[in-house]
């Protein structure tokens, strides 16, 4: 079998393997032109699941026009339906904006408004896709032991799932068990258009750093990042047991899903116009 088809077929088992979704289901990937969501939206298009894009404009120029413009050629000669949101139309400001604040962590925003921007717009789908791999998710695990955000821990795995509401969707990774550079690898061997360029504000943020950190074990140890994950899903049971923070209230600014009274996207939003959040110090 060829490695291209040798990857299409572990995607296909993580599917099953986890349950991510079933063969009727209307799937949104949330792409950003880049390697990892591009390559689950053209496998799941060839496996003949009925799948739209969704792409999150955070407004950094220089970066996220090229990479867009990338995802939009794909859909175009692919046909899947594609819809573009962005953060100065969704909350006034752009990313760019955001990132002048003083003290502000660029990675740590975008990240919430985000998953906020991608939650309010797969609402009405089965479930929303993203191209997270296994060095992402491995990152992640590590991330949050080391900054003790133990009550995080249960939102990740191949499909979260441990808070049930109406308003949030699903959100199933397909590329769960693929290492980044099997994903690579794919994409340069289909020949999608991908330029791999790199966001002007990852070299700065916590998880490049524990990036970095995790390859550098990979290569005096392989098998360190799978080791982190096949631990996790031992875990993971248990873990979305504990008596951490299930509580869920809707925002008092925009009625989304929110841990306290205001949503940490409005918090971020509130703090960049007003320079000021009440619910910070709650
Ligand atoms: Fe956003 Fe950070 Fe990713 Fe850039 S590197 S897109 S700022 S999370």
């Amino acid at each position: 079998m060829s490695e291209s088809r040798l990857f299409e077929a572990k995607v296909r088992k993580t599917i099953r393997r986890f349950g991510l979704f079933c063969r009727d289901d209307r799937l949104v990937v949330a792409c950003s032109g880049g390697k990892d969501s591009t390559v689950v939206l053209s496998i799941l298009g060839k496996f003949g699941y009925d799948v739209e894009a969704l792409a999150v404009d955070e407004g950094i120029k220089g970066y996220r026009d090229s990479t867009l413009e990338d995802i939009s050629d794909f859909c175009k000669d692919s046909g899947v339906p594609l819809r573009v949101v962005s953060f100065k139309e969704e909350f006034g400001l752009s990313l760019d904006r955001i990132a002048r604040k003083k003290g502000i962590r660029p990675c740590a925003a975008c990240g919430v408004l985000r998953r906020y921007l991608i939650n309010k717009f797969a609402r009405g789908y089965d479930a929303a896709v993203t191209g997270h791999n296994l060095d992402d998710e491995a990152q992640s695990i590590i991330m949050n032991i080391m900054k003790s955000n133990v009550h995080l821990l249960p939102r990740l795995g191949p499909k979260t799932g441990h808070v049930f509401d109406s308003k949030f969707t699903n959100r199933v990774k397909p590329l769960y068990l693929c290492p980044e550079k099997e994903v690579a690898a794919y994409a340069f061997r289909k020949k999608l258009k991908i330029r791999f360029t790199e966001c002007p504000y990852s070299g700065s943020s916590y998880r490049a750093a524990v990036r970095d950190f995790l390859n550098g074990l990979e290569a005096e140890h392989p098998g360190t990042k799978l080791g982190i994950i096949s631990s996790f899903l031992k875990l993971m049971p248990a873990l979305r047991k504990l008596p951490i923070s299930k509580q869920l209230n809707y925002c008092s600014c925009c009625g989304e899903p929110a841990g306290r009274s205001v949503c940490s996207a409005c918090c971020i939003v509130l703090e960049n116009v007003h320079g000021y959040c009440k619910a910070r110090k709650q």
